[in-house]
């Protein structure tokens, strides 16, 4: 264990309403408890379990994972590696995809490298129908309401939709440096210039921006 986790607990907190009983989650743990004078047993770590006589238990347990721990402190982990990936909370989450589908995951991790800034051209297939099962939506957002956005469209034309949701996010940028040199020149180099290279940069860019904004408020005083 790494110092910055000495003396913490980790905890894999089932949503006990909206597991579909694959059990893959079950089959692919390495873990199993310790019996009481701490030697390994033979239970593992995470079990199938009938749903309704735990259902009200799980159900608080769920809340309070979900309310009460706070996220991980970006500041301990490396996102950009597996296992600091799975630090971040996902922002897709209970698809209607088949139970124990194996596309599903590669969305999920997607969205936990990239989802507060994801662009999704979602081409035809499973993936469209699970992603926008509308008026619902497995994708989500973080507690400051980013998140992926999402569009499909139909069969062959995907790779131009895609391509014309970055011509049109790379056309606002350029629009943006433009406008910020006609009214804030004193910030443009500083936001310009700005590494946005890493999940930190990029938050700390959102800051610039933010002060960017209130800038230009004071402006149309
Ligand atoms: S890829 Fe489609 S058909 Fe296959 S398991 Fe996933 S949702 Fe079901």
């Amino acid at each position: 264990m790494t110092k910055q986790f000495e003396g913490k607990l980790y905890s894999l907190q089932v949503a006990p309403e909206d597991c579909t009983g694959c059990v893959l989650c079950v089959n692919a743990c390495p873990a199993y408890k310790k019996n009481p004078d701490g030697t390994k047993s033979e239970v593992k770590a995470i079990n199938m379990a009938l749903q309704a006589p735990i259902r009200e238990t799980e159900r608080a347990n769920w809340e309070f994972f979900l309310n009460e721990l706070p996220d991980t402190d970006p500041a301990t982990f490396n996102m950009e590696t597996p296992k600091g990936s799975q630090f971040v909370r996902p922002l897709f989450e209970f698809s209607g995809a088949c139970s124990g589908c194996g596309e599903t995951p590669y969305v999920k991790l997607m969205t936990q490298l990239f989802g507060d800034r994801a662009l999704c051209a979602n081409a035809t297939g499973c993936s469209s129908i699970y992603g926008g099962n509308l008026p619902t939506t497995p994708y989500c957002r973080r507690a400051d309401g980013r998140g992926p956005v999402w569009s499909n469209s139909l069969f062959e034309d995907n790779a131009e939709f895609g391509y014309g949701m970055r011509l049109t996010a790379d056309k606002l940028n350029v629009y943006a440096a433009e406008l910020v040199k006609e009214l804030v020149p004193e910030m443009y180099d500083e936001l310009m210039q700005a590494d946005q290279s890493t999940q930190a940069g990029i938050e700390e860019q959102r800051k610039r921006v933010a002060g960017l904004m209130h800038r230009l408020e004071s402006l149309k005083r």
